[in-house]
């Protein structure tokens, strides 16, 4: 019987131990939360927004009818099967219409579960993992040293394995950076981050999209040649302050009982950087702390759509109201903050948003920054016969459903 240990019990751990539960494997999963039910478990505990789509996701090939499986494994562990749906762009008078205005329409099929049944889906998988002989939870137990000793590995100087995967998404960014600093040729590439604000406007100016697609998904090369795209939408949702530890940035979600009167959704721009630059995590951070200093400690900073676009600092909102509390953000101007390409290509986007959906340009729309998307490092999975980094720290998946199939595939291979 072969010997396994999980790192993380996240999405991507959970499509690993899906596929594998039935195998003679002895599988120990450890987990770094204090247990199930705590807040700091898994990328699996905000929203639940699931897709299906070829285009987003990740950057590995997951066939549709894999992604679906998925889907209806995790919608099959809520309590009533309640969840919200749509289709981006399969209907194609929108697609033609946005097309029509140079943006790039992505297609998907949304399911959302919602933050509020999120932590039930989670405990509900748990307690049917819990029926397998073969499996072992280990709570309470952050894995901090990776060591190769005679052809296993060994975790903290204790446990010893014939085969270790890494599924500790992007809150295991310490003990990635320990792995990479002992093997540096493990990195494959690491160039990326996602730069850009959340948009906030009431709900009837986006309302049959909401209604047909749920989320509306599109790309579009600005001016400045950089891509931006609309990410993270939320119907009747809510505006979040996200804590990295030593800086803040927003973020959003949507309820599946508790709604708001307003729409938020994320505008991205994607830079990417070429030799000697090696450090879009310390790009991204410091433009988020640089945010921070200005908005004030562990505070984000929020402007009107017009201010935003005039460089003038907010002191009075008009129609639109925020749902992120007033203690978590600071009236101010984002662009003492942002490089000028970043504010530009935002704007050139927004502003061609407003000609196929018009009142996205409205003055008065609330824009909140920094909103940023970092890309962990692509790793080498060939290196190691028996080390294998799946979800969203292998730097391959930025997604539930990517993340699980992505453990689901690396399960596969294994058998
Ligand atoms: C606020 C927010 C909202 C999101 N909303 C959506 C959405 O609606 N739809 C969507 O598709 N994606 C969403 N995502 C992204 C999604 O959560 C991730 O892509 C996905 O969870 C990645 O899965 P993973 O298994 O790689 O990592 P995770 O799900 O993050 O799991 C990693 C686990 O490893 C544990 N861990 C970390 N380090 C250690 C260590 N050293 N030792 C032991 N355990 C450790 C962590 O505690 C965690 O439980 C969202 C992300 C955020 C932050």
């Amino acid at each position: 019987m072969k010997k396994i240990a999980i790192i993380g019990f996240g999405a991507a751990a959970i499509g690993f131990i899906e596929r594998i539960k039935d195998s003679n494997c002895e599988v120990h999963v450890f987990e770094k939360s204090k247990d199930i039910f705590s807040s700091s478990i898994s990328g699996i505990r905000a929203d639940g927004k699931l897709f299906v789509s070829k285009e987003m996701g990740g950057n590995i090939d997951v066939d549709v009818k894999l992604q679906k499986k998925l889907v209806d494994f995790y919608i099959n562990h809520t309590d009533g099967n309640n969840i919200e749906k749509g289709h981006s762009f399969k209907n194609k008078d929108y697609y033609k219409q946005f097309y029509k205005y140079g943006f790039m329409p992505v297609l998907s099929d949304f399911y959302h579960i919602g933050t509020d049944q999120l932590k039930i889906v989670l405990k509900n998988i748990y307690s049917d993992f819990l029926k397998y002989p073969n499996l072992y939870f280990h709570f309470n137990k952050e894995i901090k040293e990776v060591e190769r000793k005679n052809k296993k590995f060994v975790l903290n100087n204790e446990f010893i394995f014939d085969a270790v995967v890494v599924a500790i998404g992007r809150s295991g960014h310490k003990l990635i950076k320990h792995i990479i600093d002992k093997h540096p040729d493990l990195v494959l590439d690491n160039t990326y981050v996602d730069l850009g604000v959340r948009i906030e406007l009431p709900n009837h100016i986006v309302e049959d999209l909401n209604k047909e697609m749920y989320e509306f998904k599109v790309k579009y090369k600005s001016k400045t040649n950089y891509m931006v795209r609309t990410f993270c939408n939320n119907p009747s949702g809510y505006v979040v302050r996200e804590n990295y530890g030593d800086f803040v940035t927003v973020n959003g979600h949507a309820k599946m009982h508790d709604k708001s009167k307003n729409t938020n959704f994320a505008v991205l721009t994607t830079v990417k950087l070429t030799q000697p630059f090696n450090d879009p995590i310390g790009y991204g951070s410091h433009i988020a702390k640089l945010t921070n200093i200005l908005a004030g400690k562990d505070k984000v900073i929020l402007q009107t759509y017009d201010h935003f676009k005039k460089s003038k600092r907010t002191k009075n909102l008009y129609r639109v109201m925020p749902t992120l509390s007033s203690d978590k953000y600071i009236l101010g101007d984002i662009n003492l903050a942002f490089p000028r390409r970043i504010i530009e290509s935002i704007i050139d986007f927004i502003e061609n948003l407003n000609v196929v959906i018009p009142g996205i340009a409205n003055p008065d729309n609330l824009v909140y920054a920094p909103e940023i998307k970092f890309y962990s490092s692509k790793l080498n999975n060939e290196k190691f016969k028996n080390l294998k980094f799946i979800g969203d720290c292998s730097g391959y998946t930025r997604s539930i459903i990517y993340a699980t199939a992505h453990g689901f595939l690396i399960a596969e291979e294994f058998l």
